[in-house]
């Protein structure tokens, strides 16, 4: 039999990125004996050389030679078990800001798998091993792949217990939750200081927020604009619930005094009224711009009331805060309600799904096979 890998140069020159998606499943599983050892990736490439606008996304064959090296530094092959879809997956996938800096780019910020050969003796085969952030998925190929060599230094082990599905159904979103409430902590905001208010609550970050600050004893508030996710949120830990519009209603420099301390994904102002409404020294744990990048807010909150704004970034965290974040994402996160806001979704199904999160349509955490 002949081989019949994937078409690597798709000829839908200068058709936008969703629409030109092609993925041939079938022709993908039907290995050539030079290509026994063959994976499937969703691989973009510009149609057209130095126009973004011409990228078009397929599922491949690649082989281990066609993985990147990188230089002076120590490698790590990696079987992967399962990535995610993050927003920024969102974007990419779409073709939305320019999230993808090189062609052609093998998309996917996170990822979860198995060394499988290693050149840093931080890692051996077999290791579990989980990789978000260092614009990986971005400037560097990523996880919709079932195999990746990556630099060592992106890596964490993946602690104890926890299996690759609950990894990525944590993912970037998931440890980025993580950081806002060690961000709150470290703040000094406890769980008697007062309630707290989680914003893009049926999204990753907010669902994952809102299980952990349920979970270590925390009273929730959740802001969304899904009235009929509700029940969701109540199963996560939520107990009171604000609309995205009266959220989103540009505020007064100060308003009533109501949240000990606030988780945001969306930024702008809904941002501004909830730090128009943190209590005295209360903390903001500003991570996301799902509503906007601007901030129209007044210093009146910080100079009358002590506020405090930590901004949250999961991307270039330093590996101690990572290990600190995965450790407590192990303990601190019941793998029950973990498991209800995880869905499975194969790698064939990006394109929709890209679509969907970027009209805030998903729920919880989508974790992608990339065996499907
Ligand atoms: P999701 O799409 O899963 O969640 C975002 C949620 O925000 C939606 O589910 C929706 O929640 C709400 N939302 C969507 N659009 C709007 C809008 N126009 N106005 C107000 N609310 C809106 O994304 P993620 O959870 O993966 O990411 C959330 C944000 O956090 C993103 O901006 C992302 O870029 C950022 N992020 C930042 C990281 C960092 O390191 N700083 C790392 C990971 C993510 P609902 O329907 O409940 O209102």
């Amino acid at each position: 039999m002949t081989t019949t890998v994937a078409a690597r140069r798709p000829s839908t020159a200068g058709v936008h990125l969703l629409a030109a998606w092609l993925i041939f499943p079938s022709e993908g599983r039907v290995v050539h004996a030079e290509r026994m050892n063959a994976f499937n990736a969703l691989v973009v490439r510009e149609a057209e050389e130095g126009n973004p606008k011409s990228a078009v996304a397929s599922i491949e064959q690649l082989t281990d030679a066609d993985l990147p090296f990188y230089d002076g530094d120590e490698a790590v092959v990696v079987d992967i078990d399962y990535s995610s879809l993050n927003y920024k997956d969102g974007m990419a996938l779409t073709g939305r800001n320019r999230i993808i800096r090189s062609f052609p780019m093998v998309p996917g910020i996170d990822f979860s798998g198995t060394v499988a050969a290693s050149e840093s003796p931080r890692f051996a085969p077999g290791d579990g091993v989980i990789l978000t952030g260092w614009a990986v998925g971005e400037r560097y190929w990523g996880g919709y792949s079932q195999r990746q060599r990556v630099k060592a230094d992106w890596l964490v082990a993946r602690p104890d217990g926890m299996s690759s599905e609950q990894a990525m159904g944590i993912g970037t979103a998931g440890l980025t939750a993580m950081l806002c409430v060690l961000g709150l902590e470290a703040g000094g905001v406890q769980p008697s200081s007062g309630p707290i208010v989680v914003t893009g609550a049926a999204g990753g970050v907010g669902s994952v927020a809102i299980a952990i600050l349920s979970k270590l004893g925390y009273e929730v508030t959740a802001v969304t604009g899904r009235p009929e996710e509700h029940d969701y949120l109540r199963s996560l830990g939520a107990t009171a619930f604000l609309t995205r519009e009266e959220m989103s209603e540009t505020p007064k420099p100060l308003e009533a005094e109501t949240w000990a301390g606030a988780v945001d994904a969306v930024g702008s102002s809904m941002l501004a009224k909830i730090i128009a409404q943190t209590k005295y020294q209360g903390v903001v744990t500003a991570c996301g711009l799902a509503g906007g990048v601007d901030l129209p807010s007044t210093v009146m909150p910080f100079i009358l009331r002590g506020v405090r704004l930590q901004g949250i970034d999961s991307v270039m965290a330093p590996l101690a805060d990572r290990n600190a974040a995965w450790a407590r994402l192990a303990t601190d996160l019941p793998r029950d309600v973990l498991a209800s806001l995880t869905q499975v979704v194969p790698m064939s199904s990006l394109p929709e799904q890209g679509e969907a999160i970027m009209a805030g349509k998903t729920r919880g955490r989508l974790v992608v096979d990339p065996a499907s």
